[in-house]
C-alpha cells in the first residue's frame, strides 16, 4: 500500500465479531490505519480494553448506565466518551475519520451509516440489514455524496473484487454461494427440534450470534441477495444463490460472453475486512493459505427452499420490493431474538415471519421514514405473536 497518510478508521460496532476481526487486522497495520472512534451497545470492559490499546479519538457506549464506568476507567487518557444512540449519529457526523466500518449489527446500524454517507465519508459495509431495509436511499445518498460503499460481506467483496477492471462489461448474473450451514440436506422432521446452542454451532464461520442464526435457517442468504441487488444494481433476476459447503469459493460473477468469474480463499472474515479497509491496495499478511496438494472437492448443488422456507420468504421480498424486505428484517430480528431466548422454536420463526410479511401494511414506494415506521409496525406486531 503506497500511502504515507494513515487512514482514519471509525469501527461502528466495535466489540462484535467483524469489529475485533478489524482491530486485529489495525493492529498488524499501524503503520497505514490509526483508529477514530469506537462504539459498543453493552460491553463495555471490551470498549474499555479496545480504547486503552488503540486510543482513539472517541467512544460510545450504548447502554446509558455503563457511561460513567467507562468515563471512569478512560478518566486518565486524551478518549472522549458519549453515550447514547443519538451519539452514534452525532460522532459519525464528526470530522474526525476518513472511513467506517459499519459493523453494528441489525437495523440499529441504519442511522449511523446514513450520517457517515451524509458527511462524504468512505464506509466499509458489514451491516447488511442497512441495505436489506433502505438499499433504494443508501445508495442513492452515496451516489449524490460520491461516497464509495466497500462490501465486507465475503460474498459481496468477492463480488466487488471480481468486478474490478470490469466497469464497461455487462453482467449477465452474479452467483452468491451459501455454505448452507449447519443444517444442510437435514429436513423438516429434524428442523423441528433444533435447539439455540445446536444452530450456533456454524461449520465454517465464527461469527455474532443473529448472523449465525441466520445461516442456519439461510435468512442470511435471503438477506444477501437482496444486498447484492441495491449493491451491484442488479434485478432480482440476476441473483442466483448456490449452495457450496466448502466455503472456498465467496461468489462469482458471469458475464454476458458466459464467463464466470469467481473470488476464492480459505473462509476467514479478515480477508474481505482487510480489502475494505486498505481498498484499492492489497495488503500481505500471514493468514493461512488455501492448499492446493490436499484432497479438495468444490461442490455445488440447489438450495432446498421447500425446507428452508426462509429463503423463499426473502426471494418474496426481493421480487415485491417497497418496504417489504425491511418488514422481512425486522421480524426475522424478533423471531431470531426469540429463538436465542428459547421463546421460539426452529422452524416457528418463518412462520413469525411469514405472518408479519402479510398482516404489515404494503408500501410500494417508501420513503426513509416509512422505513421506520415499517420497521416499527413490523416488530410490534411478530412480538405480540409471542407474547414478547
Ligand atoms: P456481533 O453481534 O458479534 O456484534 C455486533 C456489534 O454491534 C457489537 O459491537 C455490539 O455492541 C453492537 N450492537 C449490537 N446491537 C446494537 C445496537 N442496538 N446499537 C448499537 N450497537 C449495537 O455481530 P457481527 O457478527 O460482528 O455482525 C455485525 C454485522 O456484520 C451484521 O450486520 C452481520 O450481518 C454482518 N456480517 C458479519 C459477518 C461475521 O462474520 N460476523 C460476516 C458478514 C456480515
Ligand atoms: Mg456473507
Amino acid at each position: 500500500m503506497a500511502e504515507t497518510v494513515k487512514k482514519r478508521i471509525a469501527i461502528y460496532g466495535s466489540t462484535g465479531s467483524i469489529g475485533t476481526q478489524a482491530l486485529e487486522v489495525i493492529a498488524a497495520n499501524e503503520q497505514l490505519f490509526s483508529v477514530e472512534i469506537l462504539t459498543a451497545h453493552h460491553n463495555d470492559e471490551l470498549l474499555v480494553k479496545q480504547a486503552l490499546r488503540f486510543k482513539p479519538n472517541m467512544v460510545v457506549i450504548g447502554d446509558e448506565k455503563k457511561y460513567h464506568k467507562v468515563k471512569e476507567a478512560l478518566a486518565k487518557t486524551d478518549t472522549k466518551v458519549f453515550t447514547g444512540e443519538k451519539a452514534l449519529e452525532e460522532t459519525a457526523a464528526m470530522d474526525c475519520y476518513d472511513m467506517m466500518l459499519a459493523a453494528i449489527v441489525g437495523f440499529a446500524g441504519l442511522k449511523p451509516t446514513l450520517c457517515a454517507i451524509d458527511n462524504g465519508k468512505m464506509v466499509a459495509l458489514a451491516n447488511k440489514e442497512t441495505l436489506v431495509v433502505a438499499g433504494d436511499i443508501v445508495m442513492k445518498r452515496a451516489v449524490e455524496k460520491r461516497v464509495p460503499l466497500i462490501p465486507v460481506d465475503s460474498e459481496h467483496s468477492a463480488i466487488f473484487q471480481c468486478l474490478v477492471g470490469e466497469t464497461r462489461n455487462k453482467v449477465e448474473k452474479v452467483v452468491l454461494t451459501a455454505s448452507g450451514g449447519p443444517f444442510l440436506g437435514k429436513k423438516p422432521n429434524f428442523l423441528v427440534n433444533v435447539k439455540r446452542d445446536h444452530a450456533l454451532q456454524h461449520p465454517n464461520w465464527a461469527m455474532g450470534a443473529k448472523i449465525t442464526i441466520d445461516s442456519a435457517t439461510l435468512m442470511n442468504k435471503g438477506l444477501e441477495m437482496i444486498e447484492a441487488k441495491w449493491l451491484f444494481n442488479l434485478t432480482p433476476e440476476q441473483v442466483q444463490v448456490v449452495v457450496h459447503p466448502q466455503s472456498i469459493i465467496h461468489s462469482m460473477v458471469m458475464f454476458e460472453d458466459g464467463s464466470i468469474k469467481a473470488q476464492m480463499g480459505l473462509p476467514d472474515m479478515k480477508l474481505p475486512i482487510q480489502y475494505a479497509l486498505a481498498f484499492p491496495y492489497r495488503l500481505p499478511n500471514d493468514f493461512p493459505r488455501y492448499d492446493f496438494k490436499k484432497p479438495n472437492t468444490l461442490s455445488f448443488e440447489e438450495p432446498d427452499i421447500k425446507t428452508f422456507r426462509n429463503l423463499a420468504l426473502a426471494i418474496e421480498a426481493l421480487n415485491k420490493g417497497g418496504n417489504l424486505p425491511c418488514v422481512l428484517n425486522a421480524a426475522n430480528e424478533i423471531a431470531v431474538f426469540a429463538f436465542l431466548r428459547n421463546r421460539l422454536g426452529f422452524l416457528d420463526m418463518t412462520d413469525l415471519i411469514e405472518k408479519t410479511m402479510q398482516k404489515t401494511t404494503f408500501i410500494k414506494n417508501p420513503g426513509l421514514d416509512d422505513y421506520f415506521e415499517s420497521d416499527g409496525e413490523a416488530r410490534s406486531y411478530a412480538a405480540s405473536l409471542i407474547h414478547l
